[in-house]
C-alpha cells in the first residue's frame, strides 16, 4: 500500500489556499501554515468597530476565469456582483460599455463616452486597433508612457482612461509601468468577449468570500489549517523536506508567502539561490485604502465612482458590509504619501463633496496604508516558474511567472498550476 503524499503550503493567502483547496479537491489533503492569526493575506478581512471591513478594496473581472471557478467549486459566487464595465467620473468623465457582442460593445461604448472630444475617441480607437492587430505582443517591452506617447494618446485619454486602468491592474505609476503587462490586462479585459470586461465587485467581507469557505473546505477532506504558524526556512536531506522548528518531513511543499518573504525562507537552498535571488531584486507599490463611516448611506447611482483632481482615485459604496460604509482607494505611490492623514483626509472629503452632492457627515475615518501591496509591474521583468530546481519544492504567489500583475487571479493560478504539478509527480511515482 503507498503511503498518502505528506504536503505542505506555507501561506494562507489566496495562492496558498486554491493550492490546498485544489489539492484537496483531488484526494490530497495538505497541511497550510499560515504566520498570521487570519487567512487571507493581502486580500483579508478586518474588523473595524465591531464592522468586517476588507484591508482594502478588491474588484475581479470577468476574465478572472480561475478565480471564479475556485468560487464557485466553494459555492461563493453569489457573493460577486456582476456590473457591464461603466468607469464613471462625474462630472469630467463617464465611460459605460452596452451589452453588446465584442468588439461592438468598445466601439460603442467609446463613441459615446462623456468628456472625450472626437479626437481623443479615434486615438484611442486607433491604438486598440493597433494593440489588437498586433495580437497585444509589443515587439519590445517600455513604460506605458513611452507607448502612449508612440500611440499619440491625448492628455484626456491619459487622465481619465489609461492612468486609472494602469494604477488599478498594476499599481505602479505609467512612467514606471510594462506596457506589455497594460497590454495582456487589455487583451484579456477590452480586447476579449463582453462578459470579460464586466466588473465583479465583492457584496461580502474578502474573508467570507473564500478564506472562510476555503478553510472548511479543505478541513474537511483531511486538511489541516495551522493558524500563527510562521516558518522561517525551507531545507532538505536525504529523508525529504523540512520546515524550520517542526519535526515532520514533507514529500512536497509549496511556498506561498509574500514575495518578500520568500529570499529568507530559501537561504538555506543553494539550488534555489538564483530564484531568491531574482525575487530580492524586486520593486513593490503601496495602496492606501480610506474607510469613510458617514452617518448615512451614501446611496450612490452606481457602487464605483472615479474621483479625479486629487489623491483619491476610486470611491466605493459599502453599504452592503455596513451602514454607511464608503472606502476611497489611492493605488501605487505618489505625493500623497508624505501628506499626514488629517491633510489626506481633509483633501479627499474635498474630492468627494465634488463628486456626490449631498455628502452626509462622517462619523469616522480608518487609513489602511499596505506599503508591499503589489510587486511594481515593471518593463522586462523576469518572475521564477513554479516549479524549482528542488523537486517537491514549489513557489505559489501573484509574482510567478504569469502575464498579468499582482492579481487575485494571478495569485488563484498559480496556486492551482502547484497542485497540479504536485499531483503529476505523484502520478508518475506511483
Ligand atoms: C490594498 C490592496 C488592494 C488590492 N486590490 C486588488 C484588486 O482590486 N484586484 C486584484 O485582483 N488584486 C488586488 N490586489 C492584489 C491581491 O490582493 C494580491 O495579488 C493577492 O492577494 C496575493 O495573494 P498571494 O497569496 O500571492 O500573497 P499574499 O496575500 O501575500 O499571501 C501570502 C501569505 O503568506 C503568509 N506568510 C508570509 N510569510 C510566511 C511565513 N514565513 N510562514 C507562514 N506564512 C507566511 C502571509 O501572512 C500571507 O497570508 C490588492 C492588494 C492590496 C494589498
Amino acid at each position: 500500500m503507498t503511503q498518502p503524499s505528506r504536503i505542505a503550503v506555507i501561506g494562507g493567502g489566496w495562492a496558498g489556499l486554491a493550492c490546498a483547496v485544489e489539492l484537496a479537491d483531488q484526494g490530497l489533503p495538505a497541511t497550510v501554515f499560515e504566520a498570521a492569526k487570519h487567512l487571507g493575506g493581502r486580500a483579508r478581512r478586518l474588523d473595524w468597530q465591531g464592522m468586517a471591513i476588507d484591508n482594502g478594496q478588491h474588484i475581479l473581472i470577468g476574465a478572472y476565469r480561475e478565480t471564479l471557478r475556485l468560487l464557485t467549486r466553494l459555492g461563493q459566487d453569489d457573493l460577486l456582483e456582476r456590473r457591464p464595465f461603466v468607469f464613471d467620473q462625474p462630472p469630467a468623465f463617464r465611460l459605460a460599455l452596452p451589452r453588446l457582442p465584442a468588439p461592438l460593445h468598445v466601439a460603442l461604448g467609446l463613441l459615446a463616452a462623456r468628456g472625450l472630444s472626437w479626437r481623443d475617441k479615434w486615438a484611442a480607437a486607433r491604438f486598440i486597433e493597433a494593440l489588437k492587430h498586433q495580437g497585444y505582443r509589443l515587439p519590445g517591452d517600455c513604460s506605458l508612457s513611452e507607448l502612449l506617447d508612440r500611440h499619440g494618446q491625448t492628455e484626456a485619454l491619459r487622465r481619465h482612461l489609461w492612468e486609472p486602468i494602469c494604477l488599478a491592474a498594476l499599481n505602479t505609476p505609467m512612467a514606471q509601468a510594462s506596457a506589455q503587462i497594460f497590454c495582456n490586462v487589455l487583451r484579456d479585459s477590452l480586447g476579449a468577449g463582453r462578459a470579460d470586461s464586466d466588473l465583479l465587485l465583492p457584496r461580502a467581507d474578502l474573508g467570507r468570500l473564500m478564506p472562510d469557505a476555503a478553510a472548511a473546505f479543505i478541513r474537511a477532506r483531511g486538511g489541516r489549517i495551522e493558524l500563527g504558524q510562521r516558518i522561517d526556512a525551507v531545507t532538505h536531506d536525504a529523508l525529504g523536506l523540512r520546515l524550520s522548528g517542526r519535526d515532520a518531513v514533507f514529500d512536497h511543499v509549496v511556498c506561498a508567502s509574500h514575495p518578500a518573504q520568500l529570499p529568507g525562507m530559501l537561504a538555506h537552498l543553494p539550488e534555489l539561490a538564483p530564484v531568491a535571488r531574482l525575487v530580492a531584486g524586486f520593486g513593490y507599490q503601496p495602496i492606501l485604502t480610506l474607510w469613510l463611516s458617514f452617518e448615512l448611506d451614501l446611496e450612490l447611482a452606481v457602487p464605483m465612482l472615479g474621483l479625479d483632481r486629487g489623491p483619491g482615485q476610486w470611491l466605493f459604496d459599502r453599504g452592503d458590509i455596513g451602514p454607511g460604509l464608503a472606502s476611497v482607494v489611492i493605488s501605487a505611490e505618489g505625493p500623497h504619501l508624505s501628506m499626514g492623514k488629517q491633510a489626506l483626509l481633509d483633501a479627499v472629503l474635498g474630492q468627494l463633496r465634488r463628486a456626490v452632492p449631498a455628502l452626509p457627515d462622517l462619523r469616522d475615518a480608518l487609513l489602511i496604508a499596505e506599503k508591499r501591496a503589489t510587486f511594481a509591474a515593471v518593463p522586462n521583468m523576469q518572475r521564477p516558474d513554479n516549479a524549482t530546481a528542488l523537486p517537491g519544492l514549489y513557489l505559489a504567489g501573484d509574482y510567478t511567472r504569469s502575464d498579468y500583475p499582482a492579481t487575485l487571479e494571478g495569485a488563484v493560478r498559480s496556486g492551482i498550476a502547484c497542485a497540479r504539478l504536485i499531483r503529476e509527480q505523484i502520478e508518475t511515482t506511483r
